[in-house]
């Protein structure tokens, strides 16, 4: 039910944190990865990682904010891997900043990143899944798709829209045997929060507002990403499912 084997996975933002636990999983399943990101580099030592543990990987290097790129990449990935199917839209960045204080440009920023590439990856990417009556979406919201926090303004108007797109994809594509869902991460430990991390007044509020009184592995996201991505979940269509230690669940 939760076998992956020769699926060709397509994981944004993989070359670190949770997409690249999220790509390892689904390698650990038997899925063909092909992880994304911007520098090369970092995207091979990463693929080199799963390949010496048994897994099949491929990098593929574009900015997921460069409509033109992502046809290019994905016209690439069919030609020479085969046509996708299961795509992951995990790229994201953050910018803290109070509203009245944040320049234009680093609002677009978030947005463009966040949002608007979830939306250019999957409009390249679903038309053969359509196609093909078969397909798996994956969009990686937040905590702040659901709840709002001072300073991340832009993050959180992205990941509430993301899990709206989430929605929208789903009802578009349910029909065509196409899933979109999310996932929604509570506080993980990666490079994003590592300034978060450091910040002792910041990681006790963490590990006290955290049912679970911890910080989540990335590997902990791998198990729903999984699920997600399987025949497990072929009737599963529009949700988000919170890996968060029952942060969202507790006052
Ligand atoms: P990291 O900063 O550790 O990793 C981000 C990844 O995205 C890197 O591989 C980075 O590679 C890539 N990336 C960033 N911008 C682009 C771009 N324009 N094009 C292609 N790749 C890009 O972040 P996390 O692993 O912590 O976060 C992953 C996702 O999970 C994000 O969407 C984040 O918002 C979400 N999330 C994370 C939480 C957490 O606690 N960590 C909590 C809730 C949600 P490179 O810079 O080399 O391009």
């Amino acid at each position: 039910m939760f076998d992956l084997t020769l699926k060709i996975a397509l994981v944004t933002g993989a070359s670190r944190g949770l997409g690249f636990a999220i790509a390892e999983g689904f390698a650990k399943q038997g899925a063909i990865v092909v992880l994304n990101g911007r520098d090369p580099q970092t995207l091979e030592k990463s693929a080199k990682h799963i390949r010496s543990n048994g897994g099949r990987a491929h990098i593929a290097c574009f900015d997921v904010t460069d409509a033109s790129a992502i046809k290019a990449a994905v016209a690439h990935i069919r030609d020479t891997i085969g046509e996708i199917d299961i795509l992951v839209n995990n790229a994201g960045i953050q910018h803290r900043q109070l509203i009245a204080d944040l320049p234009e440009a680093d609002w677009r920023r978030v947005l463009d990143t966040n949002l608007t590439a979830p939306f250019l990856m999957a409009q390249a990417v679903a038309p053969s899944m359509v196609e093909r009556k078969s397909g798996k979406i994956i969009n990686i919201c937040s905590l702040t798709s659901e709840v709002g926090r001072a300073s991340v303004a832009p993050y959180t108007t992205a990941k509430g829209g993301l899990k709206m797109l989430t929605k929208s994809m789903a009802v578009e594509w349910a029909k065509d045997n196409v899933q979109v869902n999310g996932i929604g991460p509570g506080y993980f430990l990666t490079e994003m929060n590592t300034a978060l991390v450091e910040d002792e007044t910041f990681n006790n509020w963490v590990c006290n507002r955290t049912p679970a009184g911890r910080w989540g592995n990335p590997e902990e996201l791998a198990g729903a990403a999984i699920f997600l991505a399987s025949d497990a979940s072929n009737y599963v269509n529009g949700q988000v499912i919170y890996v968060d230690g029952g942060f969202l669940s507790s006052m």
